[in-house]
């Protein structure tokens, strides 16, 4: 009899996680990670934060240690098509891989939006290595870099241009950048902070065409104005890989649309990390999380679940962001109807938010704050009712009202180191 074999397509850190989850729950089948890129699986949050693109590919782990776990790794070759009827996974080219069960981490791609102009070289969005290299190669040779879209990637590559000196613009079609994750409060203090860098910000505007002779040269705005630019990162969101799942017949809806261990309604399909549209247990709420910290854990409680340790992963939803120095710090999911009170940090700049959902705390952010944040983060995870003035006020010890509310938590599911 042969050995049963799980082939998981996407090699990222949902997809990895869940390859060590399976080896650590004792399966002892074959497991093939597949991954379209030519390169050993990497840490996608350096890509934006590093000026010398070779100082942000950092394996996620060493090559012996895939060989350690009896972890075949295929890289450099696309998943062309899930041929569910002979159970054979189709790759670019034609070889094909048999497997008993599969798991999609395949994440996700920038948005293109179709501009007129947005052919032409030094445009760029950035989701791989290989979008990094190009975008720093040009920024090395010199600016002005315009941002367009004011999400976490376009102003982390802000904030590391200004390191360079580097004239930046970002170009926001919101109110403000980091409206959405984010709500107006909090969005405005990271706004003044690239303000305050140097940077302009030209928000409730959208581009109207890229213009250039072969290059881009100039960024043409809706309201007329045109910006010089020798270099354009577009981060205007992204869309899921859910391609591969969808033409199997299995329900897609604005990701692979999976249960509460990462099951799809197809019998051999299971899905982690951004591509799944999953409902988080700390929210009730079915949606994508574009987090590091959860597409790990939910691809290590995915993997286990696969090879029948049903695991779900509890752990509140973390997110940081790096830029000029300092570091944002988030858990749980916002709401534009919660309530959000913002707490002075110990220095200018610096502060905690605080996200209110009926009297509890539901989300906190706080920008190079780690001890406020993960005192917070101990108070979130007791549910309890607690007062927005009490977490506001500058004499409240954060975490002496944490330990006061603790109680003991189930552990999180968790195969790899977490940065916090
Ligand atoms: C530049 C950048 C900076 C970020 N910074 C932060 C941060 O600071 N903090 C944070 O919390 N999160 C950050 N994120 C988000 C975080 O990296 C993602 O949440 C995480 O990478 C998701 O992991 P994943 O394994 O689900 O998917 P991905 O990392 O998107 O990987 C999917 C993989 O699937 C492969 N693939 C897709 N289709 C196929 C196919 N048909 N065949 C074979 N392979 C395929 C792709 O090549 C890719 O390697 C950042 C993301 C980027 C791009």
């Amino acid at each position: 009899m042969s050995r049963t074999h799980h082939v998981i397509v996407g090699g990222s850190i949902a997809g990895v996680s869940a390859a060590m989850a399976m080896r650590q729950s004792g399966f002892d089948g074959a497991v093939t990670v597949v991954d379209a890129e030519p390169l050993l699986p990497y840490e996608k949050p350096p890509l934006s934060k590093e000026a010398d693109p070779e100082q942000a590919v950092r394996p996620i782990l060493p090559e012996e240690h895939y060989r350690e776990h009896g972890i075949d790794l295929v890289i450099g070759l696309r998943v062309h098509r899930l041929d569910d009827e002979h159970r054979r996974v189709v790759l670019a080219g034609g070889g094909e891989l048999a497997a008993d069960r599969v798991l999609l981490t395949t994440g996700v791609s920038a948005r293109r939006l179709g501009t007129p102009g947005e052919e032409l070289d030094h445009i760029h969005t950035l989701r791989t290595a290989a979008d990094a290299r190009r975008i720093f190669a040009g920024l090395h040779r010199g600016g002005p870099l315009v941002v367009v879209g004011g999400g976490f990637i376009g102003l982390e590559a802000a904030a590391v241009a200004r390191t360079m000196d580097i004239d930046v613009t970002i170009v926001e079609a919101m109110e403000l950048p980091l409206l959405g994750p984010l709500g107006p409060a909090v969005a405005g203090l990271m706004t003044r902070l690239h303000q305050g860098n140097g940077v302009r910000v030209i928000s409730g505007q959208t581009v109207e065409r890229y213009a250039g002779h072969g290059v881009v040269e100039e960024v043409v705005l809706t309201d007329g104005q045109r910006l010089p630019a020798a270099t354009v990162v577009v981060g205007v969101g992204v869309v899921p890989n859910d391609q591969l799942a969808a033409a199997t017949g299995a329900t897609v809806h604005g990701g692979v649309v999976v249960d509460e261990y990462g099951r799809t309604d197809h019998p051999w399909l299971w899905a982690a990390g951004d591509v799944a549209s999953q409902i988080h247990s700390r929210t009730g709420v079915r949606e994508r999380i574009e987090h590091w910290d959860v597409a790990m854990r939910h691809g290590a409680a995915v993997g286990a679940s696969m090879v029948g340790q049903p695991t779900i992963n509890d752990a509140a939803p973390y997110f940081w962001s790096d830029q000029y120095g300092k570091s944002l710090q988030m858990f749980g999911r916002v709401r534009g109807t919660d309530h959000v009170v913002v707490r002075e940090g110990a220095a200018p700049e610096r502060f905690v938010a605080f996200w209110l959902r009926e009297g509890r705390l539901a989300a906190v952010a706080g920008l190079d704050e780690p001890k406020a944040v993960r005192s917070a983060k101990t108070i979130l995870d007791t549910n309890a009712v607690v007062a927005p003035e009490v977490l506001t006020d500058p004499s409240t010890d954060l975490r002496a009202l944490a330990r006061r509310l603790a109680r003991p938590a189930a552990a999180p599911a968790q195969s790899l180191p977490v940065k916090t």
